[in-house]
């Protein structure tokens, strides 16, 4: 009896000596993807938006490296209160993996004192949107109280560290390796990569299980570059900018669909058809439960330009 009960204390003071935190504790996003690699998961959104953005948080012996910093400042809140039950350790860097504001919500709450990393050219992208709409904090804290609570100490954050193409970055035991990816999605786009263990953080270049917004600068074989370069390193565990976590699978269904998409669009543009026309009359109904269904004809106006590019460069 006395054996059993100091046997108990023993294994209660070991846990409690290396500061076992379980993912359920940690909030209803927050999933643990291997020890001291955790995901915040964006939450779904109704009318068909797509879930929001994901957030890396990853610990080191050397303090917390955070990977975008979430849609909401509600969100940043969350992940803020996780990171204190997790370590004791501060924020020592946060990796920007777009420039849009969906990812960036909270990078007031992390930096200082993390150090705010981003590509080349996102301090462009970035700095003219909060004198663009000065009043965005202001109609964000009518909002709800919530928010305005998590907005105390608002300060707009840029970039304090641009790279070029691509940057290691070792924080304790760990190594981050930072990824340019050209016109893949925003204007300066960074997958990180974790390769002792395999853990890919891809950003927005590929999503889970819905249609990708694709601006008119965009182009889909810039996409399926990056998506074959992220694919060649292998993960284990692949993080997209937006949807459920999952392995390389994200990256065979998106150049499927791809593959699919440019065939009906070039197969179209043989018969003669305009764009207009082919965005009437095209189906894809393979993908019907996929999300995000209103990003289809900027999906189908990217594939025509790559196909008539195409054309136009074989003719010449
Ligand atoms: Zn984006």
């Amino acid at each position: 009896m006395r054996l059993k009960s100091s046997f108990a204390l023993a294994v209660s003071l070991s846990l409690l000596a290396v500061g076992k935190v379980a993912a359920q504790d940690l909030g209803p996003n927050i999933h643990k993807l291997k020890d001291g690699i955790y995901v915040y998961v964006g939450k779904d959104r109704p009318n068909d938006a797509g879930p929001e953005s994901n957030v890396g948080i990853i610990l080191t012996q050397e303090g917390v490296v955070l990977i975008d910093t979430g849609q909401n400042p509600t969100d940043a809140r969350a992940i803020q209160a996780a990171i204190k039950k997790l370590t004791s350790q501060p924020v020592r860097y946060v990796i920007a993996t777009e420039t849009h504001g969906d990812h960036h919500a909270g990078d007031f709450v992390f930096s200082p004192p993390g150090v705010s990393i981003a590509h080349e050219g996102s301090t462009a992208a970035l700095k003219d949107r909060e004198p663009a709409d000065p009043a965005r904090v202001e109609r964000l804290r009518a909002g709800s109280p919530e928010v305005r609570a998590a907005l105390e100490g608002y300060h707009f954050v840029l970039p304090q560290a641009e790279y070029r193409q691509k940057m290691t970055l070792n924080v304790g035991e760990r190594t981050f390796e930072l990824l340019y990816m050209k016109n893949a999605h925003s204007e300066a786009d960074t997958a990180v990569w974790l390769p002792k263990e395999r853990v890919l953080f891809s950003a927005s270049v590929v999503v889970n299980n819905q249609f990708n917004v694709i601006r008119p600068w965009v182009g889909i074989p810039d996409i399926l570059a990056a998506t074959k370069m992220l694919k060649g390193l292998n993960p284990e565990v692949v993080v997209p900018g937006h949807g459920t976590p999952g392995t390389v699978k994200i990256f065979e269904d998106m150049e499927r669909y791809y593959a699919l998409l440019l065939d009906r669009v070039g197969a179209m543009v043989k018969a003669g058809k305009t764009l207009d026309e082919i965005k009437k009359e095209l189906q894809m109904p393979e993908y019907d439960q996929w999300m995000t269904k209103n990003r289809i004809p900027a999906n189908i106006e990217a594939a025509y330009n790559a196909v008539v590019g195409r054309l136009v460069f074989k003719d010449n």
